[in-house]
C-alpha cells in the first residue's frame, strides 16, 4: 500500500473520468436518505452521508437475478447471466468495504459463486471515511478500520484526502484522473489526529468481548422467549443488513412452458417458511426461534467458521427493526439476563 494527498476539489473530476470506462455507482440523496446508485452527474455524489439505506452488497449479490434461462424439452441450459460490467464503487465506508470481505469469505470459498464472482471482479471499490451516527457500532468489531478490500481508501484530513492506495488499479486510477502529491509527515499526523477523534466519536459503548461465552451459557435463556414475543417477522433486518446472504432459487416458466429462467432473490431466516420442509415440518417454527438463529449464526457460527462475526455494526437494523430489536440491545440482553 503506498499513499498520495488527493484535494476534495478534484473528486467530480476523478468520477467524470472513471465514467469515461466505468459504471460509477455511489451514495446519492433519495428523499430523506441515500442510496447507492449509478452516478448520472459527478455532483450528486454525496460523500458527506450517514449510512445508505440498503447495503453495497447489492451491486455484487442483487435482490433478485436471472440466474439463467433454459430449455425444458432436453434440460439444458440455454444461457447464462454473468454481470461483467466494469464498475467502480465509489464512497464506501470502512463498515461496508468490511462487509464484503465477509461475503467473500461465503461467496469466494471452496466452489465460488460465479454469478458474485463476476461481479467482484470486474468492480473497483473506492472507500471514504466517515463520522460515526446514531447508530454506527462498527468499533465494537474492530471494523470501523479497514486495510484490505479496496482499491482506494479516502480518508477525510480537512480540504484533502490522505489516499491509501491498495492496487495496481488503483494506482492507475490515481495516475490518470487527478493530480496528486506525496504525503508529507503534516499530512500524517492530520491523519493520526483525524482518526483519533472518530475513534473518539463512538456514543453506542457496545462490549462484545464476552459474546461468545455468553452465547454458550445463554442458549436456553428465557430472552430468546422476550425478543421473540416482540419480533414481527418481517425480515426487514436481513433485507437491509450487508452481511446476510440468504437467498432463495426458483424457476419461472415461459407461458408456452417450452423454457424458463431461473431466478434467486434473497430470503431471510426470520420468515417463517425459510426452515419449512416436507409434511408441513418446520424446524424453527416459532419467532422466538428464529430470532436466536440469527443471532447464534451471525455472532457464533461465522465466528467459529471465519474467525469473525458476521456483522460490521453498521445499524441498519437499527433502524430498519420496527420493534427495536438490534445487536447492541441483544448483547445488553445476554449481559443482565433482561431485554430492556
Ligand atoms: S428482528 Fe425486527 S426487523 Fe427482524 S424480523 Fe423481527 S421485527 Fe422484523
Ligand atoms: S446485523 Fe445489523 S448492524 Fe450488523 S451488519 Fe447487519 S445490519 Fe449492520
Amino acid at each position: 500500500m503506498f499513499f498520495r494527498v488527493i484535494p476534495k476539489s478534484v473528486i467530480p473530476d476523478l468520477v467524470r473520468g472513471l465514467a469515461e470506462q466505468y459504471e460509477v455507482v455511489g451514495p446519492v440523496a433519495k428523499g430523506e436518505t441515500f442510496v447507492y446508485a449509478p452516478l448520472a452527474d459527478a455532483a450528486d455524489l454525496r460523500l458527506d452521508y450517514d449510512t445508505t439505506a440498503l447495503p453495497a452488497k447489492r451491486w455484487f449479490f442483487p435482490e433478485s437475478e436471472a440466474l439463467m434461462r433454459f430449455r425444458v424439452s432436453d434440460n439444458a441450459v440455454v444461457s447464462e447471466s454473468l454481470d461483467t460490467a466494469p464498475r467502480v464503487l465509489f464512497g464506501l465506508h470502512p463498515c461496508d468495504v468490511n462487509s464484503l470481505l465477509l461475503m467473500d469469505n461465503v461467496f469466494l470459498g471452496e466452489t465460488p459463486d460465479p454469478y458474485y464472482k463476476a461481479r467482484r471482479d470486474n468492480t473497483l471499490v473506492v472507500g471514504v471515511s466517515c463520522t460515526p451516527g446514531e447508530y454506527c457500532f462498527c468499533d465494537a468489531w474492530g471494523t470501523d478500520e479497514t486495510h484490505w478490500g479496496f482499491d482506494i481508501f479516502l480518508s477525510d484530513i480537512g480540504d484533502d484526502y490522505y489516499a491509501s492506495i491498495r492496487s495496481v488499479m488503483g494506482a492507475d486510477l490515481v495516475d490518470r484522473y487527478v493530480p496528486c502529491r506525496a504525503i508529507t509527515d503534516e499530512d500524517t499526523a492530520a491523519f493520526q489526529r483525524r482518526t483519533a477523534e472518530f475513534k473518539a466519536a463512538f456514543t453506542n459503548g457496545v462490549d462484545t468481548s464476552q459474546l461468545p461465552v455468553l452465547l454458550d451459557a445463554k442458549f436456553d435463556s428465557e430472552i430468546w422467549d422476550k425478543l421473540g414475543e416482540k419480533c414481527l417477522g418481517c425480515g426487514a433486518c436481513s433485507m437491509v443488513c450487508p452481511t446476510c446472504y440468504c437467498f432463495d432459487v426458483h424457476d419461472e416458466l415461459d407461458a408456452d412452458q417450452l423454457g424458463g429462467t431461473r431466478v434467486r432473490t434473497w430470503d431471510s431466516c426470520q420468515f417463517k417458511q425459510f426452515a419449512a420442509v416436507a409434511h408441513g415440518q418446520n424446524f424453527r417454527d416459532t419467532r422466538a426461534a428464529r430470532v436466536k438463529y440469527r443471532y447464534y449464526h451471525k455472532q457464533w457460527g461465522y465466528l467459529s467458521k471465519f474467525e469473525r462475526v458476521l456483522c460490521v455494526g453498521c445499524g441498519r437494523c437499527t433502524r430498519a427493526c420496527k420493534a427495536e430489536i438490534n445487536p447492541p440491545r441483544v448483547v445488553r440482553a445476554l449481559q443482565t439476563g433482561v431485554v430492556d
